[in-house]
C-alpha cells in the first residue's frame, strides 16, 4: 500500500497546484502528516506568537486521483487515524473566542497515553481523532489551508474521522486532495482556537462519483448525513446548509421543496464545527432514522 510521506505539502488550494502523488480510484493508501504548526511547537517555550504562521496548515498533497473530472465528487472514506504521542494546546492574545481576555501566550504539551489524552496530569480525556483540513483544489480561488470553504480546507469538523466517509466536490482533473491538521480531540467550536493539535497518519480510500455535483461538502455517517458549509456569519452558513439538507430530502423522499423545507425543521439539527477560523463553519444534521419512520 502506497504510504505518502509529508515531503510534498501545500499553504493554499488552487486550481495551479501540480499533483506530487497519484492514485487509481478506489485505492486505499496511508498519509503522514505534522501538526498544524508544521511541527514548530515541541516544548513549553515554543510559543504560538514567535512561529511562522504563514506555515500553518501545511497539508499533505495534492493527490491526483485518477479518472476524476470536473463536476464529479470524490468520497473520501476514512479508515484509520493514528497519532503520536504528544500533540499540543496553545493559548495566545486574540486566539480563540474569548482571545480578548488572554493577555499572555502559554503553550500546554498534551501526552498521548493508551487512547487518552492528559490534561494538566489532572484529566484523562478519551481520544476521538479527527482530520481539521480536507480538501481538493479550488474551482478558481487560492485559499489558504487555514480558511475552509466549498472545497473543504480547515473545516475542523469532529465526524471527519474514522467510519466517516467525506464527499467534496471535484473542481479540476484529478481533484488534488490533501490532508494536514490532526486532532487527538476536540469539542464542537474549537472554541480557544485548537484542538489536541498533532501529527500521525491517516488511512484512506478515495471513490470517484460520477456526475455527482455537490454545492458543499458533506459527511456520511452511520447515524445520518452532516451538510457542512463554511460562510463569514452564522446566518449565512446556516442558510446555505438548511438549502442542502432540503435539496437532499427533496429529492431522497420524493418531496416538494415547502415539505422538505417542514421535514428539516422538524427532524434536523443545526450544530457548530468551528468559530475561531478565518469562515465560521457549521453543519446541518440529517438524521437516518427519518428513513425508519416511512409509513
Ligand atoms: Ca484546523
Ligand atoms: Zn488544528
Amino acid at each position: 500500500m502506497k504510504n505518502f510521506k509529508k515531503d510534498n505539502v501545500i499553504y493554499y488550494f488552487s486550481p495551479d497546484n501540480l499533483p506530487k502523488y497519484f492514485i487509481e480510484d478506489g485505492e486505499e493508501f496511508w498519509v503522514e502528516t505534522e501538526d498544524c504548526y508544521s511541527g514548530q511547537i515541541k516544548t513549553i517555550n515554543d510559543l504560538r506568537p514567535n512561529i511562522n504562521i504563514s506555515i500553518m496548515d501545511a497539508s499533505v498533497g495534492p493527490i491526483a486521483i485518477n479518472g476524476a473530472e470536473v463536476g464529479d465528487s470524490l468520497c473520501v472514506q476514512i479508515l484509520d487515524i493514528e497519532v503520536v504521542s504528544q500533540g499540543v494546546m496553545v493559548t495566545s492574545p486574540g486566539l480563540g473566542i474569548l482571545g480578548s481576555m488572554i493577555n499572555e501566550a502559554t503553550t500546554r504539551i498534551i501526552k498521548i497515553d493508551n487512547g487518552y489524552a492528559n490534561f494538566f496530569d489532572k484529566f484523562k480525556i478519551p481520544i476521538n481523532p479527527m482530520i481539521g483540513v480536507l480538501g481538493v483544489a479550488t474551482e478558481k480561488d487560492k485559499i489558504h489551508c487555514a480558511t475552509p470553504g466549498t472545497h473543504g480546507g480547515n473545516m475542523d469538523t469532529k465526524e471527519i474521522k474514522v467510519d466517516s466517509k467525506v464527499y467534496l466536490p471535484v473542481f479540476v482533473k484529478g481533484a488534488n486532495l490533501a490532508i494536514g491538521d490532526l486532532h487527538a480531540v476536540m469539542g464542537d467550536g474549537e472554541l480557544s482556537g485548537t484542538g489536541v493539535e498533532i501529527a500521525g497518519k491517516v488511512h484512506l480510500k478515495v471513490n470517484v462519483i460520477k456526475n455527482m455535483k455537490l454545492n458543499r461538502p458533506r459527511i456520511e455517517r452511520e447515524e445520518g448525513i452532516y451538510m457542512i458549509s463554511s460562510a463569514e456569519d452564522f446566518e449565512e452558513a446556516i442558510k446555505n446548509a438548511v438549502y442542502d439538507g432540503v435539496e437532499y430530502l427533496k429529492n431522497e423522499f420524493n418531496l416538494d421543496f415547502k415539505d422538505a423545507y417542514r421535514l428539516v425543521s422538524a427532524a434536523c439539527d443545526i450544530r457548530i464545527s468551528q468559530v475561531v477560523n478565518p469562515l465560521v463553519t457549521i453543519k446541518l444534521f440529517v438524521p437516518n432514522w427519518i428513513k425508519n419512520t416511512i409509513i
